[in-house]
């Protein structure tokens, strides 16, 4: 019984671990401002039947500055925003004394400022069985630009008028392609709900209806994957988000020009925040105690910026930092007022800034509720499931442990493995020794048995074949 419990178990995990031949799969997706406590508030019944087959982390732990292009920067290389240097959606850079928005930051100069900024789609076309990986990428910040010289093998820009459902279904051809063309790595972008967010705020009915569209594509993800064998066993998917959103209105709102002179600095940033940059040092004490006045924002010279923001060692980086508190917003110089009702880039410890992150698939484990760990360790979560190197990063595959099957007791251990081998071995011993026992004590029995003794007829003849066993010993011996 033992024996045969032993060898299912060890069936079963053999058949459960991947094969070495092929790539793993992996798709991410993310939905751009998708708070983390949504599916708490709204009815969202396909997000929350993601639990049941996967993981929900209660937050991400994203970082300083909450905003989009940083943020998925950030989650495909692993790195802050100080070291990938993406760190706005206006940036300027002094050395290059060029300045870019989210629409103009298509030249691999902005993304390729370090050296070591490798986004995961890469990596996984860099691997050792480079010959059998394939990314492809739609609309995720940075895809169709070169990054330090490598493009996704498969992208797409971003388009405003397409609805996620195409993109969805583009991806899906991708993944589906000949095994010499599929690609086994894909990132996605939908920009919802952050544009209903902006506008109507995070609570509203108008986001009741977008994050209804949003739940629907997650229905159609579902749905797309279980009507595929091969995506239905292979494919694991991350939803995750950028940041979250906070109400804000007009009355909370700061013309930076009043404070400052234009003629000393210029400030580059978006409602939230703004990096300035003072033509001479020596006015940089001068405008830091004008702005330091301002109530309900925080300002910090640059060296002054604190360290939980990992948001100062960059030329790109201001030498004043000016940030809203939650709900307070910025006008640089030459922008428009805010007429927004929802907005992000605040500190990134404020609970309204977290976005969400699910995971289901091989990889993950099943019905968890996760503990929260950061965007940073979300690239060495997917090279982890791609089975990659893991790079040095700003991220840990320590902090992301406790939602993967192969960390977990759902998965047998190699060392149970082992222990389960080494008990059918043991018992099978012992087995074959006490059948053995018990076979030699038969021949023992028999052995023990008297002989049977035999006397000759009495006749004449004398014939061999006329034996009779004797009656009993008193008869033998009267014989
Ligand atoms: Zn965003």
């Amino acid at each position: 019984m033992i024996i045969s419990i032993s060898l299912c178990l060890l069936i079963s995990f053999v058949r459960s671990s991947p094969t070495a031949s092929s790539p793993p799969l992996l798709l991410l997706i993310s939905f751009d401002g998708f708070r983390w406590d949504y599916p708490d508030i709204y009815q969202l019944p396909n997000f929350n039947s993601l639990i049941k087959r996967g993981v929900r982390v209660k937050h991400i732990d994203n970082s300083f500055a909450t905003v989009t292009f940083p943020s998925h920067f950030t989650m495909i290389t692993g790195l802050f925003e100080e070291t990938h240097g993406i760190v706005a959606n206006i940036i300027y850079d002094p050395i290059l004394n060029a300045s870019a928005t989210v629409k103009t930051m298509n030249d691999t100069k902005w993304w390729s400022q370090n050296a070591y900024s490798q986004p995961i789609w890469v990596s996984n076309q860099l691997a050792k069985d480079s010959n059998q990986r394939r990314s492809g990428a739609i609309a995720w910040p940075g895809c169709s630009t070169p990054i330090n010289g490598h493009l996704p093998y498969r992208y797409e820009e971003f388009d405003y008028d397409r609805k996620f459902d195409t993109v969805l279904k583009r991806i899906f051809e991708w993944f589906n392609e000949p095994i010499g063309t599929r690609i086994n790595f894909g990132a996605t972008y939908h920009l919802e709900p952050d544009a209903t967010g902006h506008k109507y705020g995070p609570i509203s009915s108008e986001m009741n209806k977008t994050l209804k569209e949003c739940d629907d594509y997650v229905g159609l993800l579902l749905k797309s994957i279980d009507d595929n064998e091969y995506l239905k066993q292979n494919l694991n998917v991350i939803i995750t988000a950028d940041h979250g959103m906070h109400a804000v209105n007009k009355s909370h709102q700061l013309f930076l020009e009043q404070y400052i002179d234009k003629s000393l600095c210029s400030a580059y940033g978006s409602h939230s925040l703004a990096n300035i940059f003072v033509n001479k040092a020596s006015d940089i004490d001068r405008l830091y105690a004008n702005l330091s006045k301002i109530e309900n924002y925080e300002v910090y010279k640059k060296s002054q910026i604190p360290d939980e923001y990992h948001y100062k060692s960059n030329v790109r980086i201001g030498d004043i930092l000016i940030v809203g508190k939650i709900g307070y917003q910025i006008v640089v110089p030459g922008d428009r007022s805010s007429n927004l009702l929802g907005n992000h880039g605040y500190d990134n410890r404020a609970e309204s800034m977290h976005p969400i992150f699910y995971g289901f698939g091989p990889a993950f484990r099943s019905n968890l509720l996760a503990e929260p760990f950061r965007n940073v360790d979300i690239y060495p979560l997917m090279s982890y499931i791609l089975r990659l190197d893991q790079r040095n990063t700003n991220g840990s595959l320590d902090n992301v442990k406790h939602i993967l099957v192969d960390f977990s007791q759902e998965k047998i251990s190699p060392f149970l493995v082992i222990f389960l081998l080494i008990s059918v071995i043991v018992m099978a011993i012992v087995y074959a020794i006490c059948a053995c026992r018990h076979s030699r004590k038969f021949i023992y029995a028999e052995s023990n048995i008297e002989p049977q003794q035999y006397f000759l007829l009495n006749n004449d003849g004398g014939s061999t074949n006329n034996l009779v066993v004797s009656e009993s010993e008193d008869e033998q011996e009267n014989t």
